[in-house]
């Protein structure tokens, strides 16, 4: 998208408002006067063909009666008769759009928003919208929104799907002293959505920090494109993670694939930092605003009390920085800013005797050594310190130091005298917070921040084959005989075409014909039901394994097909399958959705039959190269198994990474033939041994 209609939006040289009124209380009084009186220093054109003058300025019918130019309007009139005022903005060329009026697609009225979106966009004109509160800009002091203020100064911006929330944000950054710039409503996202925005933020020179607060997106991809191209941290808080996970699914990935997981992952392979609640994404996004990614995993922390520094402890390790002794020369100058009864391992331990100068001179050493990336500092109020005292005294020591390129964070636990001191320090571009635990997690937002950047920028190398015409064969032929599911024998066919190692299998239609097939095979043989009606096996007495002779694949074919025949006697019984037994291996899950928002999605899971009790699973969307899927390997719940337990060798993790990366290449390739799949299990074998899948499963887009 190009930046003009942004650009007027974001600062416009001239707005109107179109349906600006006189009578206070309207939202079109609202918007009017909030530009006036809160400084924006444009020129400001109020629309009302029924009003002369309002709040001193002069009203004008229309836009085409204005005189000079308008950059943005800011359209406040009821949802009818937007779609009539288009056509002036367009003839007056007006670059954007910020319609506040709801009654759109919010209340089912889809067909009017995409009138007014194509009108629109016939004149280039771009529109942020509908249904929103606004935008609210520091840099220009334009408030052109219905919220009452602009938000707490800042270098933050914050996206926001939820136009109510906004406005209880913009009141709450001052309470919590976390400022922002920019707050920008997005509504309805009927033509600019987040991907948009976030694209033109990273040039804005005024925001540091791309704060979201997210509900859905309508397209996941492109989404993931543009922060993965920000040179800015992005830090999301996705609300609503329950309502998709409900969703009847056909296979186990179906129902494991909760809205939550699939984000979550998104989220981490566009380097977007997570919030876990509201509280969370202030604290983290003052830290990413204020202060530089931290680029190493050694955190120190300073402290004049134990039980904060024990808290921090506690924290550091909760959120993936645990903490590692200091080398022994940082610790032996340390020891030179404290009484004997101190600590100079980590936490470094000043004592309640500390004042401002040891507080000085340990951080002004600690900040500079190569060895730490990342500080913390926290301090009780004690009654012989003052806390003010103490964060100039940090504040210089940070800049006498010489360094700027590593994180920093506070804490103060105490009254007002310590509040005071905090917002000093976030004046002074220190992020401080009222607790160590989340001057310790704002801290591992750096560190998340500049893990994912680097992540970000690896490239995804592709594995296996590609061998699509052999994989779209056996698809058609299915949807050929009317099915909705291929069935496991078909499965392994399309699994095979794309590199992935399953157990040959050959399909029985008769008694004899299995004893064939066993002999060719080799015994032992594992023999299992194939039937389209039948998804799980098992479940229907469907699978006999290591069958060791002639007499037991006659018995074994018969009992099978009598068990099919009593779990469903409508079933279209194919035959029975014949297939190799594979030695006893880790039972993984591999397994795919095609998600709504983000496509197609690969699943990782600890397999066999409590996959979906334990839930031990994680997501990623396709394509996952190995190095990524090797992360994925580590983190499960259940990672050490792979690691080998029990006196067990290591499993092959390489092999089932390559595997993963494979399968994520034909969900690809196939994603407009593959609704879900899995591969459960997969059986992982010892190191340089690799895995064999053992049964597939294949759901078909409907079409
Ligand atoms: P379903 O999941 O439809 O019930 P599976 O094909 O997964 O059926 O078979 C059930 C179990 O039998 C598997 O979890 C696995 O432990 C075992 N199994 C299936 N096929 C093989 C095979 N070829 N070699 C070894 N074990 C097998
Ligand atoms: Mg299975």
């Amino acid at each position: 998208m190009n930046h003009a209609a942004l650009d007027g939006i974001m600062h416009p040289k001239a707005i109107a408002v179109i349906g600006a009124s006189a009578t206070p209380g309207k939202i079109g009084f609202t918007v009017l006067d909030n530009l006036i009186k809160q400084g924006y220093s444009g020129e400001i054109y109020p629309i009302n063909p029924g009003e002369q003058e309002i709040l001193g300025h002069k009203c004008y019918a229309s836009v085409l009666d204005v005189p000079g130019e308008i950059d943005a309007a800011v359209v406040t009139i009821p949802a009818k008769i937007v779609l009539a005022a288009i056509d002036d903005c367009g003839k007056k060329g007006i670059k954007g759009l910020i319609i506040i009026s709801s009654g759109f697609s919010e209340v089912g009225k889809r067909e009017l928003e995409e009138q007014v979106v194509s009108a629109a966009n016939r004149y280039g004109m771009r529109i942020l919208g509908p249904n929103i509160v606004g935008v609210l800009s520091n840099s220009d002091k334009m408030n052109a929104s219905f919220a009452p203020y602009l938000p707490l100064p800042g270098k933050a911006t914050l996206i926001s799907q939820s136009g109510a929330l906004l406005i209880a944000i913009d009141a709450s950054t001052y309470t919590r002293g976390v400022g922002f710039d920019k707050l920008i409503s997005i509504g309805n996202m009927s033509d600019i959505d987040f991907a948009d925005i976030i694209n033109w933020l990273n040039d804005d020179p005024s925001t540091s920090c791309i704060t979201l607060y997210v509900e859905g997106f309508k397209n996941g991809r492109s989404f993931m494109e543009v922060c993965r191209q920000s040179t800015k941290p992005i830090i999301a808080l996705k609300a609503g993670v329950s309502a998709h996970g409900a969703a009847a699914a056909a296979s186990h990935t179906g129902s494991l694939a909760g809205a939550a997981k699939v984000y979550g992952a998104a989220f981490s392979q566009a380097g977007v930092v997570q919030a876990s609640d509201l509280d969370n994404l202030f604290d983290r996004t003052l830290a990413l605003s204020l202060q530089p990614p931290m680029h190493g995993d050694n955190l120190l922390i300073i402290t004049n009390g134990g039980g904060v520094g024990v808290l921090a402890t506690d924290a550091a390790e909760k959120s993936g920085l645990p903490l590692k002794f200091a080398p022994e020369d940082v610790q032996v100058e340390l020891k030179k800013h404290m009484p004997d009864f101190g600590s100079a391992k980590n936490p470094v331990d000043l004592t309640g005797m500390a004042g401002n100068e040891w507080y000085h001179d340990a951080i002004k050493f600690a900040y500079a050594h190569d060895w730490v990336d990342g500080l913390a500092v926290l301090y009780c109020e004690t009654a012989v310190t003052d806390p003010l005292e103490i964060a100039k005294g940090i504040k210089s020591a940070l800049v006498e130091s010489g360094v700027s390129s590593k994180s920093v964070t506070v804490s103060f636990v105490g009254g007002e005298r310590s509040e005071k001191a905090m917002a000093w320090l976030v004046e002074n571009g220190i992020p401080a917070y009222g607790a160590p635990d989340r001057a310790i997690n704002a801290l591992a937002a750096l560190r998340e921040h500049s893990q994912m950047r680097k992540m970000v920028s690896e490239a995804i190398l592709p594995c296996g084959d590609e061998n699509r015409t052999e994989a779209m064969a056996v698809i058609n032929q299915a949807r050929a005989d009317g099915r909705g599911a291929l069935t496991e024998i078909e499965a392994k066919q399309v699994f095979s075409a794309y590199g992935l190692p399953v157990t040959k299998t050959q399909l029985a239609t008769s008694e004899d014909q299995a004893v064939e097939l066993a002999n060719e095979i080799g015994f032992p043989v594992v023999m299992k039901i194939v039937s389209p009606e039948i998804l799980h096996k098992s479940d229907a007495g469907g699978v006999k394994v290591n069958i060791k002779d002639v007499a037991a694949v006659r018995e074994a074919f018969r009992t099978i097909l009598a068990n099919a025949r009593e779990y469903n006697d409508k079933a279209n019984i194919h035959g029975i399958a014949i297939q190799e037994m594979a030695p006893w291996g880790t039972e993984v899950i591999l397994g795919s959705v095609n998600d709504a928002t983000f496509g197609p999605t690969m699943m990782f899971g600890l397999g066999g039959i409590f996959v979906e009790v334990l839930k031990d699973v994680t997501f990623r969307v396709a394509p996952v190269s190995s190095s990524q899927a090797l992360r994925m390997l580590d983190e499960i719940r259940g990672a050490p198994i792979l690691a080998g337990v029990r006196g067990e060798d290591p499993r092959d993790k390489q092999v089932l990474a390559e595997t993963i990366c494979a399968y994520s290449t034909m969900i690809l390739d196939l994603a407009d033939e593959i609704s879900e799949s899995d591969a459960n299990p997969v059986l992982v074998y010892a190191e340089g041994k690799g895995v064999k899948v053992v049964d597939a499963r294949i759901i078909l887009k409907k079409k």
